[in-house]
């Protein structure tokens, strides 16, 4: 683990802390409905990590978890019911919510399930209809 490269993150009441170390896979913003509503907001900032990037130092026992799918289980603390982040097993990657990790530089690369959305956002970051092809999508892209 390289110096320097770890952010701390916590849950909205700062019970649950944690850090990311090193670089994520992929970040950029997903559209999806699931996304949406689970987070409460019109889309969501993600970042994905390997799983062992992830650690949490403090809390730990505080975290509540909710899959709806296999594909998804969703953490937050349970005593403000801040989220923070999701595990994707079949991936095998950590979605940390960018808003969670503000020492972080979030820079996207992606827009994702972007035939979902409801707020278009034109910043020039390639848009795709679903995932991509590796993830199980169909990496088809579409326009802004
Ligand atoms: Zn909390
Ligand atoms: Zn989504």
């Amino acid at each position: 683990m390289e110096k320097g490269s770890s952010y701390s993150g916590s849950c909205f009441c700062e019970a649950v802390q944690f850090t990311v170390s090193g670089e994520p896979v992929a970040m950029g913003y997903c559209h999806c409905d699931s996304c949406r509503r689970w987070s409460a907001g019109p889309v969501n900032a993600f970042t994905l990590w390997k799983p062992d990037a992830v650690r949490i130092t403090q809390g730990a026992g505080n975290i509540g978890t909710y899959n709806k799918t296999p594909h998804s289980y969703r953490k937050w603390c349970k005593t403000c019911g801040g989220h923070i982040f999701t595990e994707h097993p079949g991936m095998g990657l950590t979605d940390v919510y960018a808003a969670v990790i503000p020492g972080f530089q979030f820079k996207a690369g992606v827009h994702v399930n972007y035939q979902e959305t409801l707020l278009r956002i034109k910043d020039g970051v390639p848009k795709l209809k679903d995932v991509p092809g590796e993830m199980g999508g169909s990496g088809t892209s579409v326009a802004e």
